[in-house]
């Protein structure tokens, strides 16, 4: 499929192939389905939700909500407030949802529709709100379009007032519905108290039931999205994504907040329980420390199948950084580190790990690229392991290289939001996957002398 993909490479400024990233409206959609009884509004026009909306759906297996301005040619000329006024009043009578979350299109963002105003003028009904951010596709990608309607929420919503409430604000990076369980499952482990933003555990994850629900349980609610400005303190969970929304609470609140990097690994992992107890003086439990000894173990046992091997990793920052951090941890190279997001920060932190493994000379970090770059790079280098989302499996059947699928988004399996990416449980699971992929290619291809069913 990939087979005339060239092995040399030349400079490219203003073309992108094979995207290794989505479009901003993307990520402040999938932010606003972690707040409870909100209404995602994309403004601008179908097609555009349609797309956001079924990406969504495709990874979660699950129907994801959300409206649209409905552009047509007059808005499209003329500007989409009257479409917005319209719109946001037929969601609150037709669904009532508590809240709406509007974030703009390319389209809108070339108009230069000024939401703040539209939503001022608006009349919203009784109790309910209206918030917005803005998400213009042509920069950025779906990391960036998350963290906007993060700090959108933040902007309209949290109130600094006379009473500390003494819980912990936890803002992660875009995460899976298993890693906030997995979260909140550690957190409530060591008593601490918390409110969890944005949370979609329990919206697109939700179980089945005999009857459907256009809001499900899950979300952080409004009040605790009110009650971040009196929070002690915030743990931000992704260097890359959330010191936006971090700074829009810090301007707004003067709340203070310690980032740390996503925990995917032991090193990360160690990091977040060691500074969840340095902020909140709570023990990490023995049950917590089990998990941790358990991951060891594992690595110890199968290391002889990852030890020196090497691989490609892309996807996102935060999810990318997390994971080259534990294959360092389990002896691996990590030859070629690519995400799609801009950033000149990404190669910088990759350098970073890079050196404290020693690995330098033999890895490379890329941002704002693409798998067309990757197809390339692995052509020339071959790696043992290809790791990131379903985007890469043409490459893997192309250069017949184990393939590992992880990140976001995973189109084309079932089940996989299941199972946490962070924390020690989640790092078993990844070794687990990780060496499996390259026994399994083993298996297949060495002789007849060599196949064995012990390994
Ligand atoms: S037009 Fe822009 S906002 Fe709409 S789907 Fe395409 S990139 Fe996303």
């Amino acid at each position: 499929m990939l087979d005339a993909t060239p092995k040399e490479r030349v400079t490219r400024e203003a073309l992108r192939i094979n995207s290794c990233k989505t479009c901003q409206p993307v990520g402040a959609l999938y932010a606003a389905l972690g707040v409870h009884n909100c209404m995602p509004y994309s403004h601008g026009s179908q097609g555009c939700v349609a797309y956001h909306r079924t990406v969504l759906t495709r990874h979660y297996k699950e129907p994801v909500m959300a409206v649209s301005s409905s552009f047509s040619e007059g808005a499209s000329v003329f500007g989409g407030k009257s479409n917005l006024t319209t719109g946001t009043k037929n969601v609150f009578d037709i669904y009532n949802p508590d809240i709406i979350a509007v974030h703009t299109t390319c389209l809108s963002e070339v108009i230069g529709d000024d939401l703040k105003a539209f939503i001022r003028d608006m009349e919203i009904p009784e109790g309910k709100l209206v918030v917005h951010c803005h998400t213009p596709s042509f920069k950025g990608s779906h990391v960036n379009g998350y963290a906007a309607m993060m700090a959108g929420f933040i902007s309209y919503l949290s109130e600094k007032t006379e009473k500390p409430n003494g819980k912990l604000a936890v803002f992660p990076a875009w995460s899976e519905p298993s890693d906030l369980r997995l979260l909140k499952h550690y957190m409530d482990l060591m008593g601490i108290s918390y409110t969890l933003f944005p949370d979609q555990s329990g919206v697109v994850d939700a179980p089945m039931t005999d009857h459907f629900e256009s809001f499900p349980k899950g979300g952080t609610t409004i009040d605790e999205i009110r009650g971040l400005g009196d929070c002690t303190h915030v743990l931000g969970l992704g260097e890359w994504t959330v010191p936006e929304p971090c700074n829009a609470l810090s301007k707004k609140c003067g709340v203070k907040s310690d980032i740390i990097p996503y925990p995917i690994g032991i090193a990360n992992t160690d990091h977040l329980l060691m500074k969840l107890t340095e902020l909140t003086g709570k023990e990490v439990p023995y049950a917590i420390e089990e998990e941790r000894g358990q991951l060891i173990d594992l690595i110890l046992d199968q290391h002889i199948w990852t030890s020196q091997k090497t691989c490609a990793i892309f996807g996102d920052p935060d999810f990318v950084l997390g994971v080259t951090s534990l294959v360092l941890e389990m002896g691996m190279i990590p030859k070629f580190v690519l995400t799609g997001t801009p950033g000149h920060a990404f190669p910088k932190m990759c350098q970073a790990l890079f050196e404290q493994y020693g690995v330098e000379d033999q890895c490379q970090a890329f941002e704002f690229d693409d798998l067309f770059t990757l197809h390339q790079l692995v052509k020339n280098e071959p790696v043992d392991v290809l790791i990131g989302t379903n985007y890469g499996k043409q490459i893997a059947r192309a250069e017949k290289i184990p393939f590992v699928r992880a990140g976001w988004p995973v189109l084309d399996r079932y089940g996989h939001y299941l199972w946490p990416n962070i924390g020690y449980r989640g790092a078993m699971r990844f070794v687990e996957r990780i060496s499996g992929a390259i026994m399994d290619h083993v298996d297949q291809t060495c002789s007849d002398e060599d196949f064995d069913v012990v390994m």
